[in-house]
């Protein structure tokens, strides 16, 4: 996998024989408590190994864009206007690495948070994808979707999917619930390379590729997650595969190596 080019809220890579967008949503700043150790209590050596930004932690909010051929998947797509204003730059970001959203005809979601599912409607309230013509949701996932008032308009584009799902050629979806029930990550394949675009496994990225056991409070199934995230870190690190992340500083692609118990975030 290679950068190929890049701008303010975008970089594109090469994969195999088809590109990646990584494209840059924002970031939120999140109350360092979330970070949680077992037992569901909050970290407590924070302060020591963890990077804060003003007594916070730093989340980036990052879709992507796999682009195969004609066929141009986009998984997640940011927070839009629904979270604060630090986030909602998605189409900004599809403006400046030259894609036009009219392109986007699929869009299959990890799950159904703000900061994942609520960038479907613009800031102005139209649709973000007017040529949306189907949204992969995990069927496990399809309750809380149908519950989320802001998409209401997009329920009959939904189809629902299971771990091994093939959405195209190359691309396959992963369960990895926990975070989310129904949370999924999607494997992308081409010529040899793989690229894992995996959600939410890993929101602290300073601290939980070391320590993969810490887990965070908005885990539906801490146990669950923790146990995901241990199977997808373990997945990438096999030769030619990488990773990308919702929650890795943008652009969140970057590469996993494994040293004993604890494992190592290598950004392309
Ligand atoms: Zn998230």
């Amino acid at each position: 996998m290679k950068r190929l080019t890049s701008g303010t809220n975008f970089v594109r890579y090469g994969l195999g024989e088809i590109e990646v967008i990584a494209l840059r949503d924002g970031y939120i700043d999140m109350p360092a408590s979330r970070l949680r150790q077992a037992g569901n209590q909050p970290f407590k050596d924070l302060h020591n190994q963890v990077e804060l930004v003003g007594g916070k932690l730093r989340l980036s909010v990052n879709a992507f864009l796999i682009i195969d051929g004609d066929e141009h998947i986009l998984i997640d797509t940011g927070a839009s206007n629904s979270l604060g204003s630090t986030m909602g730059e998605l189409l900004l970001a599809f403006e400046e690495a030259g894609v036009e959203r009219e392109k986007i005809s699929t869009i299959a979601l990890t799950h159904t948070h703000e900061d994942h599912a609520h960038g479907l409607v613009a800031a102005d309230g139209s649709d973000a994808f007017p040529k949306l013509q189907q949204l992969f949701v995990a069927r496990a996932a399809i309750r809380l979707f149908d519950k989320i008032e802001r998409v209401a308009r997009f329920r009959q584009l939904r189809t629902s999917i299971d771990g091994g799902f093939k959405l195209s050629s190359s691309v396959t979806a992963v369960d990895a619930a926990g975070h989310e029930v129904g949370h999924t990550a999607y494997e992308v394949s081409s010529a040899g390379e793989t690229l894992i675009i995996w959600g939410d496994i890993v929101h602290v990225q300073s601290i939980q590729f070391d320590r993969p056991e810490l887990t965070w409070e908005y885990d539906a199934d801490q146990d669950m997650a923790r146990s995901s995230r241990l199977s997808m870190l373990r997945l990438a690190t096999r030769p030619n595969v990488y990773v990308a992340g919702a929650h890795l500083a943008s652009p969140g692609v970057g590469k996993i190596s494994e040293n004993g118990s604890s494992f190592s975030y290598i950004p392309l």
